[in-house]
């Protein structure tokens, strides 16, 4: 596919797959990835291609706000594109939903406010002296099909992870899958956590557009602590820290 005034800034050479094209910003020297999407008609029976992705609560009936519309489409991730970049600390690979192993090409619904609000997180977290070098996404974009599996055990029926605005996540440096110690007290517990929301409602405070839900979620025996935040346009708060 070429899109024309893309071609005329980047040049055609660029554009070898169609879902995703890195260019390099000529003004700034900065990479860009550009990403199309796959229309949302392209599901059909709930799949796109072999990709199970399930109906989504608007297709059931269940329209709560705009805000729980369809989403527009999917980007198309292969084994190829899967490190394309989204970010400076994001890649496409980082939101896809944990299932269809090895069902390629997946399909990704993903938000450019959600990565905008975690880059923000980790540069406020920065700010406060806290060393977030990474921070894990534990789970990003959840089809409904999958979300659907887990209601009951935890998980919303209508959970913004299937708008691809919502990421449960923890701050990972050293990469044990672990919430780190943040806060140096020899212990991982709420008052890392509270590290985390903090930061998260003081990115609410400095661009209210990108205000939404933040979920505090404590230690279990099978998992570590960790936060879930979402852009979905209105203030929501769950769990206490
Ligand atoms: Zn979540």
């Amino acid at each position: 596919m070429e899109v024309e005034p893309i071609a005329r800034l980047f040049g055609k050479r660029e554009q070898k797959n169609d879902a995703t094209v890195a260019v390099t910003d000529s003004a700034s020297g900065r990479q860009l990835s550009l990403i199309t999407l796959r229309p949302f008609t392209e599901k059909v029976n709930g799949r796109v291609g072999d990709y199970h992705i399930g109906r989504f609560p608007a297709e059931k009936g269940r329209l709560r706000s705009e805000a729980y519309e369809n989403p527009e489409g999917f980007i198309e991730v292969t084994r190829e594109n899967k490190d394309t970049p989204v970010s400076e600390h994001f890649r496409l690979a980082d939101f896809l939903t944990h299932d269809q192993a090895n069902v390629w090409p997946k399909y990704l619904v993903l938000r450019e406010a959600l990565v905008d609000k975690l880059e923000l997180v980790m540069v406020e977290l920065q700010h406060r002296g806290v060393d977030a070098q990474r921070l894990r996404v534990t789970s990003g974009f959840r089809s409904p099909q999958y979300n659907q599996k887990g209601v009951g055990r935890g998980r919303a029926r209508d959970s913004r992870h299937q708008f691809g605005d919502a990421a449960d996540i923890m701050v990972d440096n050293n990469q044990d899958n672990r919430l780190d110690d943040l806060n140096h007290d020899g212990r991982v517990n709420s008052k890392d956590i509270r590290v985390m929301a903090d930061a998260v409602e003081s990115v609410e405070r400095q661009y209210p557009e990108l205000i939404g839900g933040l979920g505090v979620y404590r230690a279990t025996r099978a998992r570590g602590p960790f936060i879930h935040v979402d852009v979905r346009g209105v203030r929501a708060r769950w769990g206490r820290y």
